[in-house]
This record gives structure tokens, sequence and C-alpha cells, in this order.
């Protein structure tokens, strides 16, 4: 219930949060920028909702093959997929509802786009309404965000011979955020974080390879490219954060690609074409499998705020991808506190060690 309140009180906050990104000025080469570039300004899109159908009957028909741009009645959903029917939480400070499954729990407020997934916030495409006494939720939060860890079988990897890429975000003279401490630069935390991480992975039975092993400028579509031709079945790529000049954000957050014909959580500044269709996007449930996972682990190890997994469909090292794949923003090098914990080598081993730990 805090927590629900807290994100409207903070949600007009979170607007231009984002690696060396800063209002007003233009975009610093950027680990985000597709490398063909569209800089139309578009803002974080909080509650817009393309024109859709509400209905209460007959039931939607949630299918793998194509989106479905209708608003469909939870309780008819949960029926329809065996399980049971949303329960209220709350009335105050905004109503929410859980619906479960064997899998878990997620809690959805009325009017809000955060959701939770076993007590990890999730960003949904469309905030829930509620009509006629009952919870709608749209077709392609149902399809990409309710359904995959509601009802997905979990993600799983080869049980032998499974390859991970690891990305450490920025190098050379792409060098990312700085620190508010002493202005040293995300590139040079993010590469630590992958070394720590490789050699985790391989004890546990992966194929690790780093996009970069060296401070040296690695082009996005490289990135992809290497992901490919080292047959990966998964792709991580690490970052730290920045709300520069702002000094007070803080908290982990966790990108992967937005279905298509769903809003994006972030855009910074970039176009976000609803309709666009990425190779990535191919694996909309196994990313957002992956993304809860690693979130629940990182925040479970590394005491951070909770900032959610989201989507973002301009992010150039995911969109190509053709494995789940996922970005991670590991803290706020503009917030003294959370940069003086990620310039410590312990709190990096931290989030290596949790990385590690999602994917045993
Ligand atoms: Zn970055």
């Amino acid at each position: 219930m805090f927590k629900f309140a807290g994100i409207i009180l903070g949600g007009a906050l979170v607007i231009l949060a984002g690696c060396a990104t800063q209002p007003n000025e233009p975009l610093p080469p950027n680990w985000s920028a597709p490398d063909a570039v569209v800089t139309a300004p578009a803002p974080r899109m909080k509650k817009s909702v393309p024109p859709a159908v509400k209905t209460n009957s007959p039931p939607v028909s949630i299918t793998k093959a194509a989106p479905v741009l209708t608003w469909t009645s939870l309780n008819r959903w949960a029926a329809e997929q065996k399980i049971s029917g949303p329960a209220k939480l709350a009335s105050s400070p905004v109503t929410t509802y859980s619906v479960s499954s064997k899998n878990g729990v997620m809690v959805l407020a009325i009017g809000v786009r955060e959701a939770t997934w076993n007590g990890v916030e999730i960003h949904l495409g469309f905030a829930p309404e509620f009509i006629d006494g009952q919870v709608f939720v749209h077709g392609l939060d149902l399809q990409k965000n309710l359904e995959p860890v509601l009802l997905g079988e979990p993600l799983s990897f080869p049980a032998t011979n499974r390859v991970i890429v690891i990305d450490p975000g920025h190098g050379g003279l792409n060098s990312g955020t700085i620190s508010v401490l002493d202005k040293r630069l995300e590139k040079e935390f993010t590469l630590d974080w992958a070394r720590r991480l490789k050699p985790l992975l391989e004890a546990e039975g992966w194929r690790g390879f780093l996009t970069r092993t060296t401070d040296s400028d690695v082009s996005l579509s490289n990135r992809v490219a290497f992901a490919e031709s080292h047959h990966a079945d998964c792709f991580i790529s690490l970052h730290f954060n920045s709300a520069a000049p702002d000094k007070k954000e803080s908290g982990l957050e966790i990108y992967c690609l937005t279905p298509t014909g769903m809003p994006s959580t972030l855009t910074r500044g970039y176009a976000d074409p609803l309709n666009e269709k990425l190779p990535n996007n191919a694996f909309d449930a196994g990313n957002l499998q992956f993304a809860v996972r690693l979130h629940s682990a990182i925040l479970g190890a590394s005491g951070e705020m909770d900032r959610g997994v989201g989507r973002a469909r301009f992010m150039g090292v995911l969109r190509g991808q053709k494995r789940p794949a996922v970005l991670i923003e590991g803290g706020f090098l503009s917030n003294s506190t959370e940069a003086a914990k990620i310039e410590n080598p312990a709190f990096r081993q931290k989030l290596a060690e949790a990385v590690a730990v999602a994917l045993k």
C-alpha cells in the first residue's frame, strides 16, 4: 500500500532518470541510443491509452501470435486461465487487487501503471481500470506482463554448454555518467562489475563472454553482433544511472524491450513507435521472466530501492537480440550515498553475486 502511495507521489520526479542524460542538453553518446538515431522528443508516458474497446463479454482469447488491444475483465480472464479471481487488498490510498497462481502473486492498483509481482515492481503498459464493479486490464498487459509470470513455465537455459554475454556499458570515449562524489566514470564500474560476474557464472556452469574487457568503445551494433556470434543464450548489459542535476533519485531498475503495441516506461527523448516489431520482441515473455528474476535477486542482495522492471524501445543493445536480453541500471552515480556504495568494490561484488544467484 505504501508502495503505491509512494509511486504516485514520486512519479513526477523520475521522468528524467537515466545514464548521463540531462534535461535540455543534447544526448551524449549513450549506451541506450539506437545506432540509427531517432530523436523526436517524446515524454515518458504515464497514463496514455490508445483507442481500445472495453468489453466484459465475450472473453478475449489471449494468443501468442498477435497483440490484443482489448480491455478485459480480470475476473473473466482469471476464470478462463483457471486461476483464482482478483481479491481486493485495499481501498486507499489507491484501490489494489491481487491475482494469484501457483507461480506467485501479482498486485494491481486501479489507475496506476506500477504493479508488483511477488513483491517486486513491474511497470505495466496501461493502468488497470475499474468499470461496472470490475477490474479491467489491457489485453497487452495480460498477454505480455501477467501471463509470462503468472502462467508461464519458469525461464530455463540449456543444461550444458550454456552461454551468457555480459556487456559492460560504455567504454573508451563513451564514458557514461559520472560519480557526483569524485567524477569517476560509469564505464570503469560497469567493467569491474562484469569482470567480477564472469567467474561467478562460470562456476555455475555458464560460458561467459564480455563484449569488452578493456577501456574500449564498442558500438551498440557490435555488442549485439558479439552476442550473435557467440551463440549467447542470454544477454545482460550492465550500467549505472544518473538523474543529474537531481541528487536524490536512487535505486535499481531493469529494462527489457517494450512489446509491440505497448507504450514504453522510458523513452528518454526518443520516439516510441508502438507498432514497431523488433527481433527481440520474439522473446517478450523470456525477457520479462529474465528481468524479474534478476531484479528480485539484486534487490534482495543490495537493499536498493525498487524502481521496477520497465520497458524501453530505444535501447540499441536490446532491440536486435535474438535471446532474452536485459539492461540493468545498478544504482545512481548522481546520488552521493549510492555513488559511495557503487565506488566500493565490495558492493560491486555483491551485485555480481546477486546476478550469479539469479542465474543458478
Ligand atoms: Zn550507462
